[in-house]
């Protein structure tokens, strides 16, 4: 009979298979455990594309986080044969009163990130492609950029796989009772038993533990669009065009990569929404306003067709802050979610949190804590 592996992760999205292969890498032994596979369609992480920045307005520890996990992920795509990561800049657009962009520019400087800042002209004379309406400058993170997610995630996991994580599709039954948990429960029937238990199942974890987070974590629909180009037009692809967000107007956009199209993405909080049993057809609402938005903020590409959609979801915490803790109950047992709509990015540094918690090393930080972690929404963290 094998022995039991040290820590069983369960949930291969960006949070578990950083956590697992964290975890190996320093010497555990471990169980990834997945229902659907890493970067399923029905998971956050299972997007086409998620957008990689440093600047984070006062909210400086994601910023830090975010610095140390894009060297982590180059590295890991370095021995790749693919190309996971582009450097297309990230560009912010600011309305006039914003001192979240005061507060991030501040941020980029203290980490020596590059950077660079445009006024309304020098944005007009740089990004004629853009209407910018009420925009009135821009930061430019030129080393930024786009990660391939779907693709990135199941990287991480042949990562892992090939340093000896043990990797299984299965689905886990919610675990009950108190003090230290013994085994897992398959939907199979089998047992997987080990010495701690890490749930990143991002926005399954309200089903799976409604008492701890039913009220802490609130899954929302979220919608994208890939909007097609005229051939040969490279206005809308790197690196004439980067990435960019405009937070205060509640939308952000990728330009074209892999010839997918140009992506517009809603950042507003969508209704509630299941991530097993949820309806997944694109509502015409949502098309209509990406279609308004990319016509006036994107005026060229007012008629383009629409290529692709996905409806997706957040797993939002109260504020955007991470939940990262040990469990109430359940001695052995640790949850970690909450990505909201910003955690794709820090996959490597929470996997790096998660570690040295597991090792009591590490100061743990006190806005991953379900105690911080309040039942009212007061979105700041984007
Ligand atoms: C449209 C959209 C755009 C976004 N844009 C960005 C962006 O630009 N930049 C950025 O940094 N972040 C972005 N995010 C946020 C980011 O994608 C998420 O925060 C992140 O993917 C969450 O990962 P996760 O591992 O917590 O959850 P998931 O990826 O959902 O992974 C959870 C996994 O758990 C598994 N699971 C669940 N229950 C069980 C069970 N009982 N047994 C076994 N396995 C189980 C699931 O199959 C799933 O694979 C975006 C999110 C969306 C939806």
């Amino acid at each position: 009979m094998s022995r039991a592996p040290d820590v069983a992760v369960i949930g291969a999205g960006v949070f578990g298979a950083w956590t697992a292969l964290q975890l190996r890498r320093s010497g555990r032994s471990v169980t990834l455990v997945d229902a659907f596979g890493a970067g399923n369609s029905r998971s956050s992480s299972g997007g086409a594309s998620r957008v990689v920045r440093i600047g984070y307005g006062r909210e400086a520890i994601y910023s830090v986080w975010a610095q140390r996990s894009l060297v982590a992920w180059q590295e890991l795509f370095r021995d790749g044969r693919h190309e996971l990561f582009t450097q297309t800049g990230v560009l912010w657009m600011a309305r006039a009163d914003d001192p979240s962009t005061d507060a991030t520019i501040e941020t980029l400087r203290r980490l020596r990130v590059p950077f660079e800042t445009f006024d309304r002209a020098k944005l007009e004379q740089r990004y004629p492609q853009f209407n910018f309406g009420p925009i009135t400058r821009g930061v430019l993170e030129p080393e930024a950029g786009v990660i391939m997610a779907r693709r990135a995630v199941q990287a991480v996991v042949r990562q892992a796989v090939k340093q000896s994580v043990d990797y299984r599709l299965t689905a886990v039954r919610p675990p009950s009772g108190d003090g230290p948990l013994d085994a897992l429960v398959t939907s199979d029937g089998d047992r997987i038993t080990a010495g701690t238990y890490v749930f990143a199942c991002g926005p399954w974890l309200p089903t799976l533990f409604p008492t701890v987070l039913g009220d802490r974590l609130t899954p929302t629909r979220q919608e994208v669009f890939f909007f097609g180009l005229e051939p040969g037009d490279r206005r809308f692809a790197p690196p004439a065009m980067p990435a960019w967000m405009d937070l205060a107007g509640g939308v952000y956009g990728l330009p074209d990569l892999e010839g997918r199209g140009f992506k517009v993405g809603l950042d507003h909080h969508g209704p509630p929404f299941d991530p097993e049993t949820g309806d997944r057809t694109v509502s015409a609402d949502a098309l209509q306003v990406a279609r308004m938005i990319l016509a006036r903020r994107v005026p060229a590409l007012k008629e383009a067709p629409l290529l692709e959609a996905h409806v997706c979801q957040y797993s939002n915490s109260w504020n955007g802050d991470f939940v990262i803790d040990r469990h109430p109950g359940l001695d052995n047992v640790w949850l970690v979610g909450g990505g909201s709509g910003h955690g794709f990015k820090h996959g490597p540094a929470v996997g790096t949190y998660v570690c040295d918690q597991l090792s009591g090393r590490g100061t743990p930080e006190a806005r991953f804590t379900l105690d911080a972690h309040q039942q009212s929404r007061e979105r700041g963290i984007f």
